[in-house]
């Protein structure tokens, strides 16, 4: 129209709310696919653990370390990952949109471009996409424990999902196995594994733990490399051993 020139871009601007996230303290983004319930089914992925699934989401996970360089350390399980920033950071001047959905979309176009890698001879019908969402937390102490709950949350779907598709792939409808298992506690998961002959313990540790990446010096070069590794880091330990992540 005539007066479009008139309108000052001052104007158009005041109506933005920009949130940015508070100073000083850590920042996680958590992603999670979204449906991945049936993007799982569509693409056959073994239950309950597709193991080239997770490697996927790892290698991921790995790229965004590697191209932000504030991300200090991530944590996955499943079809989601959390990455924490440095508690200084000021990448987008800490503005929480700019941040999750740069996350969020750089996630998904990895995940997109790596599937072929891992996945050869698959070609997904629906595109994979990518929820996210950002928290920050105030000491090294309760992101400590965000971290811890969310391996806790690994360990206990684990167990049961590990009781589920036993009991369904033996016979019993998926209805009767989630029956079967309701209100079960950890004991009494494990007398039903062990009924199957199997472990707990035994399972591989990337379905056990998930998978942490991080930086880590690498001895021979003197550089530092993104690793990934399937720890507990519930325990204190972890973090003594790993003392520059938090700092
Ligand atoms: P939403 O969109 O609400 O997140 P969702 O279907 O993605 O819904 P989640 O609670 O995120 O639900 O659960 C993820 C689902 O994907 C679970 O059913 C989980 O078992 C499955 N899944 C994720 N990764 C794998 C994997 N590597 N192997 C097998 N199943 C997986
Ligand atoms: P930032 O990450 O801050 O957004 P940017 O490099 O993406 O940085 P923008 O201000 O978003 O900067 O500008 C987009 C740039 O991409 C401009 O240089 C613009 O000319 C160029 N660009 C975008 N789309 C096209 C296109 N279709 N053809 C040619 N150039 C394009
Ligand atoms: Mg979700
Ligand atoms: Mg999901
Ligand atoms: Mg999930
Ligand atoms: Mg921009």
């Amino acid at each position: 129209t005539e007066g479009i020139n008139k309108i000052k871009p001052e104007y158009l601007r005041s109506f933005l709310f920009e949130s940015r996230l508070m100073l000083s303290t850590w920042i996680v983004v958590r992603i999670d696919g979204c449906h991945f319930h049936r993007f799982c089914e569509d693409n056959g992925f073994q239950k309950p653990n597709d193991e080239q699934a997770l490697k996927l989401m790892n290698s991921c996970a790995a790229s965004l370390l590697e191209m932000f360089k504030d991300i200090i350390f991530a944590y996955g399980v499943s079809d989601e990952y959390s990455f924490v920033l440095k508690k200084d950071t000021l990448l987008y001047q800490r503005r929480s949109r700019e941040i999750v959905s740069a996350v969020v979309s750089l996630f998904s176009s990895m995940y997109v471009m790596k599937w072929k890698e891992f996945f050869p001879e698959k070609e997904f019908k629906e595109p994979p996409y990518f929820d996210g969402r950002s928290v920050c937390y105030p000491s090294s102490k309760i992101l400590r424990d965000y971290l811890a709950w969310r391996q806790v949350d690994c360990h206990i779907n684990n167990q049961y999902n590990t009781c589920f598709w036993l009991l369904v792939k033996s016979g019993k409808s998926r209805t009767e196995a989630q029956s079967s298992l309701k209100g079960t506690q950890t004991q009494e998961k494990n007398e039903l594994l062990a009924q199957f002959g199997i472990d707990y313990n035994g399972l591989p540790i990337i379905f056990r733990m998930g998978s942490s990446v991080f930086r880590d010096r690498d001895e021979a070069t003197g550089n530092d490399r993104v690793v990934v590794e399937h720890c507990n880091i519930i325990e204190t330990s972890f973090w003594k051993e790993h003392p520059r992540i938090l700092d």
